[in-house]
């Protein structure tokens, strides 16, 4: 059976020769940077090597750049960090509803312990408006948390615009770039940004590896771990040298192919939209142009996502519905209620994300093989579909607009 992968945005293959290079360090280059022997010396050379590839990449200093653990890392250190560090200077944080939990818990945990917390909406495609961080900005706010692209929806933010009112406010701004980064370019002085997260495994590294960036002279303390003196007393414990050394590969790699394969990418992408859109009752969810490449979503009326993803899967075809996160659950995505869209139907929602191993093939592929499971899951929903479907036929809105009140069982 033909096997398509079409969930990148949940994770990535490693990059052969990310996994080629990381052997060695597993094998031969063993060494702890801390060491002062040969051993030591060369895998430091090596570690200083990568954080360099990683801030040429956004444009920072290697100064500026702290390896954790991954994206939820990241996110938890720079807000943590940037709190307690300005506690005495104000309590508030803004963030948006449709933040990675990484962040929407981070900041609500924040909020037990007496933090004031804004929660900004967004519109019908996931955007947070400008203005509506600019009113939220009070005299006692330290902290703009807010993400470059969604990950269920694909939408990017206008972090750029955000960045700007951040600094002009002297507030400083943090921006998850775990989905953008390697895919559309991020570079922290044109975004704007005083802090960065990055992940290993959205850009085919491995996964337990990722990257703050903090910018000189940002107002930030270390509050996560107590040990020894690595990333500059930013982060303590040993080194993940063959994480480093492979995100460095999968950094240097995505930025030389991240032009020619986002146009090969978007091209997969807008076949792809153009043609699940003309099926009746299914609509695009996120930003129909401000959109990642390779990433489409869908809600998928009278369907359940996770019966046709289970559909999906038993003909080679690996999507996802929401976030791999979430997936499993019987909430639905946060972020496609945050937009708006009703509670049944974002139940029926799916994300088909797209990379480099992915060809017209694929797309052709679940073209065929998906229209036979729509009809058959429509046929046995049991939703009283007769009358919906009577009810709504002369209705254009219901065909293209998930907000349709008419439609609601
Ligand atoms: N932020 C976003 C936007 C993500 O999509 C993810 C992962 O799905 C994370 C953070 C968490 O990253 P990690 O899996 O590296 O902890």
């Amino acid at each position: 059976m033909r096997r398509v992968y079409f969930d990148h945005s949940a994770t990535t293959p490693v990059h052969p020769e990310v996994a080629s290079i990381m052997c060695e360090y597993l094998k031969e280059h063993f060494g702890n940077p801390t060491s002062l022997h040969y051993f030591g010396r060369k895998v430091r050379k090596d570690v200083e090597a990568a954080r360099e590839t990683v801030a040429r990449a956004i444009g920072a200093d290697p100064s500026e750049i702290v390896f954790t653990s991954g994206g939820t890392e990241s996110d938890n250190m720079a807000i943590h960090g940037v709190a307690y560090a300005n506690k005495n200077r104000g309590n508030h944080i803004i963030t948006s509803a449709v933040e990675h939990h990484a962040v929407l818990n981070t900041v609500k945990a924040l909020g037990k312990e007496g933090f004031s917390v804004t929660i900004l909406p967004v519109d019908k495609h996931g955007l947070v408006s400008v203005e509506d961080v600019a009113s939220a900005i009070n005299d006692k706010t330290i902290l703009i948390t807010i993400m470059h692209a969604n990950n269920e929806v694909g939408t990017i933010q206008p972090i750029a615009e955000i960045g700007k009112l951040a600094r002009e406010r002297k507030i400083i701004f943090h921006t998850d770039a775990v989905q953008s980064f390697g895919k559309i370019p991020v570079n922290v002085d044109e975004l704007g940004v005083d802090l960065l997260s990055i992940s290993g495994h959205k850009i085919y590294g491995p996964k337990g590896i990722g990257a703050l960036y903090i910018r000189k002279g940002t107002r930030w303390r270390q509050t996560l771990f107590h040990g020894g003196a690595q990333e500059r007393l930013r982060r303590a414990g040993t080194e993940n040298v063959p994480g480093i050394i492979g995100l460095g590969k999968a950094v240097e790699l995505a930025m030389a192919e991240m032009e020619s394969e986002s146009a090969r990418l978007r091209q997969l992408t807008d076949r792809l939209i153009a043609e699940v859109t003309r099926l009746p009752y299914v609509e695009l969810t996120g930003h129909p142009e401000k959109r990642l490449p390779g990433h489409a979503s869908f809600v998928f009326r009278f369907i359940e996502g996770e019966s046709m993803l289970l559909s999906l899967d038993m003909k080679g075809v690996a999507a996802s519905s929401g976030s791999a996160c979430t997936s499993g659950s019987l909430e639905p995505s946060h972020v496609l209620l945050a937009m708006g869209i009703p509670h049944e139907v974002a139940h029926g929602s799916i994300r088909i994300t797209m990379g480099r191993d992915n060809t017209m093939e694929d797309i052709d592929y679940f073209l065929e093989v998906m229209p036979p499971i729509v009809e058959r899951l429509r046929a046995m929903s049991p939703l009283d579909q007769e009358t919906e479907f009577a009810m709504n036929s002369d209705c254009a809105a219901c065909k293209v607009s998930a907000s349709c009140s008419k439609v609601q069982p």
